[in-house]
């Protein structure tokens, strides 16, 4: 676990919440940190100069061979995912990063490391348990009897069970989060990928900068859902893969709120009203969900509390100024002044 000294592997480094965990294992004063992602290094959200940065295809053992060399710790956060539009529609790319998972524990247990984190989701969860507007709380048995999100879900739900079987027929011992939609500063934002906070900021700052009042809203604006800050997921990272928690555990917000209660906040947060329109047709996921906290905290005594005015509106001021500069036609500007170097 983490000595200062021990070499740190990221993986999905490039992308939201890998770039934010590289940016914190820095802050934490951690000296070797590996970081890796399939894109190309000037497309990562944020990179680091102090850090060794390699840009591999993880879906391939030999690539995941080369990461995890001399690695003690381990946290694999790379992925196929995005928003239900992106994974309503990519289900086989989505499973495929099962090779990804499979080939980084091979590695792992080939190579010795001593602690291997897995980024699972509330996307593991039974869906028929998901069917009431009033955000059924999840608790972590009602993963079973399985009938995961197509394609993503049953991706994530196979990946935790070789996590289980990694630690009791290899001993490596694994940690498995269930994140509950993560949000915040360097996170995706537009292209197609981008979940529900990050895609009504855009469309709230949009039709403030052009003056059309108006929001389109994928499904009909009832469906519950929690949201956790950014900050939360990485003080949870911590905890959990220093614990002695073996079994896969909610990492969420329990402040559930609608569609409707999320586009009520931006709104607020840019000083504004809009014309709703629902689009009944889009990708619009479960009705409801919630994370039940109730084991993290038995265990660690803490869940995730930054409150969702308070991220909300640090992400949207965050977009704001990347929507701005993306305006002024600086979209390659914004990537270098993205990537924090020092
Ligand atoms: P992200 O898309 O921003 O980051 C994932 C990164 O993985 C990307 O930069 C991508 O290029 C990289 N990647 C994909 N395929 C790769 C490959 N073959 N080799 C190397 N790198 C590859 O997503 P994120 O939001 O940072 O998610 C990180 C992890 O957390 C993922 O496992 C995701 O499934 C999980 N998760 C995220 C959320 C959320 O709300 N963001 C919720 C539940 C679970």
């Amino acid at each position: 676990m983490s000595d200062h000294l021990n070499l740190v592997l990221v993986t999905g480094a490039g992308g939201f919440i890998g770039g934010n965990l590289v940016a914190a294992l820095r802050a934490r004063g951690l000296q070797r940190v590996r970081a890796v992602d399939s894109k190309p290094i000037e497309e990562w959200y944020q990179r680091f100069d102090d850090v060794e940065n390699l840009s591999l295809d993880l879906n391939l053992k030999e690539s995941c061979e080369k990461a995890a060399h001399g690695a003690s710790d381990i946290y694999n956060l790379a992925a196929n995912m995005g928003g239900m539009g992106f994974i309503e529609h990519n289900k086989a790319l989505c499973m495929l990063s099962v090779l990804i998972n499979t080939h980084m524990l091979q590695a792992a247990v080939k190579f010795g490391a001593q602690r291997f984190f897995y980024a699972s989701s509330a996307c593991v969860y039974n869906g028929d348990k998901q069917k009431a507007f009033e955000a059924p709380s999840l608790k972590e048995e009602d993963a079973y009897p399985a009938l995961a999100e197509d394609g993503y879900g049953w991706e994530k739900l196979f990946s935790e069970r070789i996590c289980r079987h990694f630690l009791e027929d290899f001993g490596l011992d694994t940690r498995v989060a269930r994140f509950h939609n993560v949000y915040g500063p360097w996170g995706t934002w537009y292209g197609g990928r981008e979940k529900a906070p990050a895609a009504i900021c855009r469309k709230v700052i949009e039709a403030k900068v052009s003056g059309k009042h108006e929001i389109d809203i994928w499904g009909p604006g009832n469906q519950t859902r929690s949201f956790m800050f950014i900050d939360d997921c990485l003080k949870g990272i911590d905890l959990i893969m220093n614990s002695e928690i073996l079994e896969p555990i909610n990492l969420g917000s329990s402040e559930a709120v609608t569609i409707n209660q999320l586009v009520d906040m931006a709104e607020e947060i840019a000083g504004i009203k809009l014309k709703r329109n629902y689009n009944l047709s889009a990708p619009r996921g479960v009705n409801g969900r919630n994370s039940d906290n109730t084991l993290i905290q038995k265990y660690l005594s803490w869940e995730p509390n930054t409150s969702l005015r308070i991220g909300l509106e640090k992400t949207y001021r965050w977009i704001y100024d990347q929507y701005l500069a993306r305006e002024r036609g600086e979209a390659g500007v914004v990537r270098e002044a993205a990537a924090v170097t020092r």
